[in-house]
């Protein structure tokens, strides 16, 4: 991919840790030749993001917690500072109380519930809203989603329902921004072994499973899903927006899941 996202500039947003799904993007992103810019949440990520940053020649943001919209503004500030303007925006950000991501979602608190919905759903919003400014010569925005959305998972409660809302969401932005030449777009991801999902229940059954049952036998990786955002980021999707591509080894298809799976 050199050379792909050359003269392209873009935001990564939700970079934890060097398993992060939004760094597997980045990379992906930077190798093909793009500049970088990303944000961190909060003090104790700032030391885990500067180093993948200086890895990659990225430009750090800022700090940005997506419940303070001041701390948005700031970080799109210091990118309209420093670029001018804005070619991708890579939205890789999520939340839900751990508590409530096992048993039953009958039991989803009104507090959580909201929370969820304004960290994992209005976030996108937010961001495309300060994204659309910059984007002067279009633009792509991509999120990310899990078949959670589509059916229903055991553990996944009430963040299923938020992939749900964040999926119509990148459909009513496609529509809105498409005037302008920016796409939107969610990738759907497969399950992976990250800081956000060791907070649902029975994660590794569900890798198990997942390894079980799809098509490729196997899961995916972050490299994998950072290939995959580069069609969609670059000019090779330019036809493509509104869409939820699946980057999940095939799960989705398998309409028969097996029950015996040997060794879980
Ligand atoms: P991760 O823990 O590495 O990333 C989650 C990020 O969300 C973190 O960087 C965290 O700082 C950020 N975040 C949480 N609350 C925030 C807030 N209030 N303000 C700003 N940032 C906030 O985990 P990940 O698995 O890479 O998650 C990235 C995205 O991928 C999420 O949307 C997640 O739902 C989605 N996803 C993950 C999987 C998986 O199995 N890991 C599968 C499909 C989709």
């Amino acid at each position: 991919a050199k050379g792909l996202m050359a003269g392209k500039r873009g935001l990564v947003m939700g970079v934890a840790n060097n398993r992060s799904i939004a760094w597997g993007i980045a990379k992906a992103a930077a190798d093909a030749g793009a500049e970088i810019a990303l944000t961190y949440q909060g003090d104790a990520l700032k030391k885990r993001v500067e180093p993948l940053a200086a890895e990659i020649g990225a430009l750090v943001a800022g700090h940005c917690d997506v419940t303070d919209a001041a701390s948005i503004d700031a970080v799109f500030a210091e990118i309209e500072k420093a670029w001018g303007k804005l070619d991708f925006v890579v939205h890789a950000i999520a939340f839900s109380d751990k508590d409530q991501l096992t048993g039953r979602y009958v039991e989803t608190t009104e507090d959580n519930f909201n929370k969820t919905m304004l960290i994992s759903v209005y976030s996108l919003t937010a961001v495309a809203q300060r994204a659309e400014k910059l984007m002067t010569a279009g633009g792509s925005i991509l999120t990310l989603t899990y078949y959670g959305a589509e059916k229903v998972m055991p553990h996944y409660n009430v963040m299923g329902v938020a992939k749900a809302a964040l999926e119509a969401s990148v459909r009513y932005l496609a529509v809105d921004l498409g005037n302008n030449q920016i796409r939107v777009n969610a990738i759907s991801a497969g399950p992976i072994k990250t800081l956000a999902a060791s907070g649902i229940g029975d994660f590794r059954y569900i890798l198990k499973w997942n390894e079980y049952n799809a098509p490729l036998k196997r899961t995916v990786s972050i490299e994998e899903v950072g290939d995959s955002a580069l069609f969609l980021l670059s000019d090779l999707g330019r036809g493509v927006t509104g869409e939820v591509l699946h980057v999940d080894a095939g799960y989705h298809v398998v309409g028969m899941k097996a029950v015996d799976a040997p060794d879980i």
